[in-house]
């Protein structure tokens, strides 16, 4: 499956976040969770500046829907994300029986341009969604976006050195 008009109308929500949290301090990632319907359940963005390296939306929202959906809901619910999932995440959306990923920008994405950009590699090794969660439905990138978030990033990189 492709990413749709439908798919960019919350993608751009979701960088519309990652701006929120850059200007808040924190990293550029935002993420929505979106039901069957369409209808938009659930949204957060990075919250890590007070220490909590945890803090990321796609683990909110997993653990979100496995507190508020019946298992059977999870799996026509699509996250969007600014983002791709990291490995952290990615295990919990495959715990919660979450369904679709789609996101604008890939971890190999994020960590080339980081290696551009001087910064050095974080902890965890970038690991594809689909290696974390094999089955997983996964999207991206989101090309009508990828610059639009590449400028966030650059903005933190240029922010933490
Ligand atoms: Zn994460």
């Amino acid at each position: 499956m492709a990413v749709t008009d439908a798919d960019l109308v919350h993608l751009r929500r979701c960088v519309a976040l990652a701006r929120e949290a850059l200007d808040d301090g924190d990293e550029p990632f935002g993420s929505v969770l979106v039901d069957a319907a369409g209808t938009v359940l659930m949204e957060d963005r990075n919250r890590v500046k007070d220490g909590d390296q945890t803090r990321h939306p796609e683990l909110e929202i997993a653990r979100w829907a496995a507190a508020h959906l019946p298992p059977e809901e999870r799996g026509g619910c699509t996250v969007y994300t600014s983002g791709e999932h990291c490995p952290m995440c990615a295990a919990a959306h495959g715990w919660a029986g979450l369904g679709r990923i789609v996101y604008v920008a890939s971890s190999g994405q994020l960590v080339a341009w980081r290696r551009a950009w001087g910064l050095p590699p974080g902890p965890v090794a970038p690991l594809p969604v689909k290696s974390v969660v094999p089955g997983a439905v996964v999207d991206g990138p989101a090309e009508a976006l990828v610059d639009a978030i590449c400028v966030l990033h650059r903005e933190h990189a240029d922010r933490s050195r």
